[in-house]
């Protein structure tokens, strides 16, 4: 199974080597290529796990994809502030499903469609003569798994307090004009990635630094503190911060 895995992954590899604006519609391309295997090549759960696995590593390789950030948001809609990748696990069930309706739906009109699903115990991947149950979550349990992740589930609250526009907050996302990397990196931020408090406590790095900000000595380097709370950026980029958005509200109802 690496030889085929590796057939399919090596390509892909090269195409994701080049970046610009063109990069995700060649990753989906690639996908789709690798779907077309879906229903006619079995393939376990092991292996597709494996094969997302192997795709996330050529992402991370590429800066597309930081190795740290929820795997959760991979797949998820843009609408939900998630990166909206193929769930490759879920389209994989999503064909097998598709492909055996076919079978049972014509099955009353023609003989062969019939004898095909009457004859497939487990010859093939749609294994006709079986009830499939599909191994994937819904989007509704992954946004409840999403939510409820200590660090990572810190965005997704925010964006559902009272206070925030979720909506207009995932504009950027969805009027996308921005490359892959950057994508990449704001994503890595708001599952506070790069912070000392997530190295130190969440990844759990043997030689990780002690967690005291890198700004002002306080103790406790969190999203949080980095955006709102640290001492020696409350009289200089906070209230610029402030000022520059004022500014934008300021000339837009002068308009
Ligand atoms: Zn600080």
């Amino acid at each position: 199974m690496k030889i085929k895995s590796n057939k399919i992954m090596n390509p892909l590899s090269d195409i994701l080597k080049k970046t610009g604006y063109g990069y995700a519609l060649k990753y989906l391309f690639a996908m789709r290529l690798i779907s077309y295997s879906f229903g006619i090549v079995k393939w376990s759960t092991t292996e597709l796990k494996n094969l997302e696995r192997m795709m996330r590593t050529i992402m991370n390789k590429h800066k597309w994809h930081h190795p740290k950030s929820s795997v959760l948001r991979f797949a998820l809609s843009r609408k939900e502030g998630s990166r909206d990748l193929i769930d490759v696990g879920a389209l994989h069930d999503k064909l097998i499903l598709k492909l055996g309706n076919y079978f049972y739906g014509n099955a009353g009109n023609s003989a062969l469609h019939h004898a095909v699903s009457a004859a497939d115990d487990k010859f093939t991947p749609l294994r006709m003569m079986h009830v499939f149950n599909s191994r994937n979550t819904t989007t509704k349990m992954d946004i409840e798994q999403w939510s409820r992740m200590s660090i990572h589930g810190v965005y997704y609250n925010e964006l559902k307090s009272p206070h925030v526009d979720a909506k207009l907050s995932q504009l950027w996302l969805i009027n996308k004009g921005i490359f892959g990397e950057t994508e990449s990196a704001i994503f890595a931020m708001q599952d506070g990635v790069p912070t000392r408090n997530y190295v130190k406590y969440v990844i759990s790095e043997p030689n990780a630094p002690e967690d005291i900000c890198r700004r002002c000595g306080g103790h406790g380097e969190t999203l949080n503190h980095v955006l709102a709370g640290c001492t020696l950026l409350t009289n200089t980029f906070y209230p610029k911060r402030h000022n520059d958005v004022a500014k934008i509200i300021h000339l837009r109802l002068a308009i």
